[in-house]
Parts: C-alpha cells; sequence; structure tokens
C-alpha cells in the first residue's frame, strides 16, 4: 500500500506501508479523494509552520474520501463498497472538553497529519486507511472529490456557528483561498444580505465570484477600495478573516461596524491586531479552529444541494503525480483545491 510521506521542505515521496486489519468498531477504507490544504503545504513547502516542525516522516493529508472494503467487528451504519467522508477529527471523548461537548479544544486530539503532538499524527494520503466507523460519513450521491471537501466546509460551518447571526448581515471575508471562498458559501446559505471578498489573486477572486461574493477586490491592484466601507465607523457585521495575515485584518477592522464580529480563521502565526479599534468599536474577535459535527452538517448540505463545492476542485491528479499536485496546490495564480485521486 502506497502512503504519501513528507520528509523535510521540499522532499515528498510515495513509500509502502503495511496494511492494517479493522479492529472492533473499524472499518478498512480504500482511499477515492484527497485534497491539499494548505497546512499540508506548509509542511511541504517549510517543514511545519510556527514553533510546528517535522521531528520525523509524516504521512500528509486529512481531507479525504474513501470506499468501504471490509468492516471490522461491532460495526453498522455503514456498507461495503459505500462511499464516505472521513473525519480527521479524532479527539478521544473522554476528557473534559469532550464531555462539555468541545471536541475541537480535546487534550488527546489524534487529527490526521500533524506534527503539533510527537510522535507525529500520521495522515490519511494512503491507499488504504483503517478508521473508527463514527469518524465515517456515508456520502452517496456524491462525487469522491465532493466527499473530499467535508472536511474544509465543516471549518467553515464551524466559523460560521462562531459569527453568530447572519441573515441580513453585511460580510467581508479577507483571503480567498478555499477557505475563503468556502466561507462566502457558508454565509449566503446562512442568509447574509452582502458579501464582499479580497485577496491579492485575481484567479482566486473569480471563484468568489461563482460562490456568491457580490463584490471582489484585489488588494494588490485596488488598495484603496475598502476605504469607502470605512465611511461612518465602517460598514461590515462580520470579518471573516481567512488570510493569517495582519494588513488584511488591519484593513477589515477599519471596514468593521460597532459590535462587528471578526472570526479569525487565517493562521499566520501571532499577529499585530489594532486592538484599539477593537474596544473603541466594541468589536468582537473570535477564533475558530477545526470543527466537530459540523461535518456530518456539511456533507448533508452538498447532499441536498444546498452547497456546491465542486467550482472549487481546480485540479484532479493521480497519486503518482502528488509531487506534481502539491506543487500546483500552491499556484494561487492558477489553482484553488488540488485533489489527489487514489483509484
Ligand atoms: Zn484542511
Ligand atoms: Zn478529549
Amino acid at each position: 500500500m502506497k502512503a504519501i510521506v513528507v520528509h523535510g521542505p521540499k522532499d515528498l515521496r510515495i513509500e509502502e506501508r503495511p496494511v492494517e486489519a479493522p479492529g472492533a468498531g473499524e472499518v478498512r477504507l480504500r482511499l477515492a479523494a484527497g485534497g491539499v490544504c494548505g497546512s499540508d503545504l506548509h509542511y511541504y513547502n517549510h517543514g511545519g509552520f510556527g514553533a510546528v516542525r517535522l521531528r520525523e516522516p509524516m504521512i500528509l493529508g486529512h481531507e479525504v474520501s474513501a470506499h468501504v472494503e471490509a468492516l471490522g467487528p461491532d460495526v453498522e451504519g455503514l456498507e461495503l463498497g459505500q462511499l464516505v467522508a472521513v473525519s480527521p477529527s479524532r479527539p478521544c471523548r473522554t476528557c473534559h472538553y469532550c464531555q462539555e461537548g468541545l471536541h475541537n479544544q480535546c487534550l488527546n486530539m489524534r487529527f490526521y497529519g500533524s506534527a503539533m503532538p510527537f510522535p507525529h499524527i500520521q495522515g490519511a494520503f494512503r491507499e488504504v486507511l483503517v478508521a473508527a466507523a463514527i469518524q465515517c460519513v456515508p456520502a452517496d450521491g456524491l462525487t469522491p472529490g465532493e466527499a473530499a471537501m467535508a472536511e474544509p466546509l465543516a471549518v467553515t460551518l464551524h466559523a460560521t456557528r462562531r459569527a453568530g447571526e447572519m441573515l441580513g448581515k453585511r460580510v467581508l471575508v479577507t483571503g480567498c483561498g478555499p477557505i475563503g471562498v468556502l466561507a462566502i458559501l457558508c454565509a449566503r446559505r446562512a442568509g447574509a444580505a452582502e458579501i464582499v471578498a479580497t485577496d491579492l489573486s485575481d484567479f482566486t477572486l473569480s471563484l468568489a465570484r461563482k460562490a456568491g461574493a457580490d463584490r471582489t477586490i484585489n488588494m494588490g491592484s485596488e488598495p484603496d477600495a475598502l476605504t469607502p466601507f470605512a465611511a461612518g465607523k465602517g460598514t461590515f457585521d462580520v470579518l471573516y478573516e481567512c488570510s493569517g495575515a495582519a494588513p488584511a485584518l488591519g484593513a477589515g477592522i477599519a471596514a468593521l461596524r460597532p459590535r462587528a464580529v471578526i472570526v479569525q480563521l487565517g493562521l499566520g502565526g501571532d499577529m499585530a491586531v489594532p486592538m484599539m479599534a477593537i474596544t473603541a468599536k466594541e468589536l468582537d474577535l473570535r477564533g475558530s479552529f477545526r470543527f466537530h459535527e459540523e461535518f456530518a452538517t456539511g456533507v448533508g448540505l452538498m447532499q441536498k444541494g444546498l452547497v456546491d463545492v465542486t467550482p472549487l476542485i481546480t485540479h484532479t491528479l493521480p497519486l503518482s503525480e502528488a509531487v506534481a499536485a502539491f506543487e500546483l496546490a500552491s499556484d494561487r495564480s492558477q489553482a484553488m483545491k488540488a485533489q489527489i485521486a487514489f483509484a
């Protein structure tokens, strides 16, 4: 069985790994599609991000769909051959945060493809994956590519929940990679009245418009385009900050009206924050990190046709071209979500 293993910056290898047998409550899955995520790219391009560094070879990947190949003992509700979206969120379900229902804050989280703990948590980019049945959400009716979008969609559904009331709100989205564009889809589905999106890439902004942004702004070529929105103490009720870049956060905050909500999704390391404006305009600054129950919610929304993620999937490459897929995914002038087809 082949797996995609990162050894260090720009050192990605396809390696053989043994196939495991499913234990009680587990299933053996044959991988279908895997999306390359920003965090995978950090490991591939830089060997990590912030204080999180690769200290041993790690299988990458956490955005995957698969077909059920074998059921371990005591598994119900899944069928052989069925397409499932596989949640990479593996909380312990026993620590005090899990018991409070804050699974994304689990003290013993084993999220796929993460170098935060050591030994690292190995990822899901492998031809055969043994997973807990409760991680698997049936994805009948979806394509493998759509089902593999359940993870980033869950991230933005969780952020939308963190944002609070959305109906009739004016929304600003800064940073239009996959998370920003999915945030647009979620805000729209939740009833936003107007959505403005910013980025530095005309290509990603074209997909933001397709996803329903009413207006897009290239902050490189129109650096002052948000200024009119800052008049009269600001315009927007909600900011999804998806870039992790301090200039985007600063420009966004200037365009927010008093008592607006900032949802910080972008992970750019520690950022300078204009605290005076947050205080004086009484802004709510809210972090948003991963997800839990939103994973199944997202699969359901896609199955009902209420959220269409297909325009985001710009590239699909076979496993043998994994390195090319990672290079493409790094190029924001032509790629949104690059996926690897495992079968
Ligand atoms: Zn991801
Ligand atoms: Zn826990």
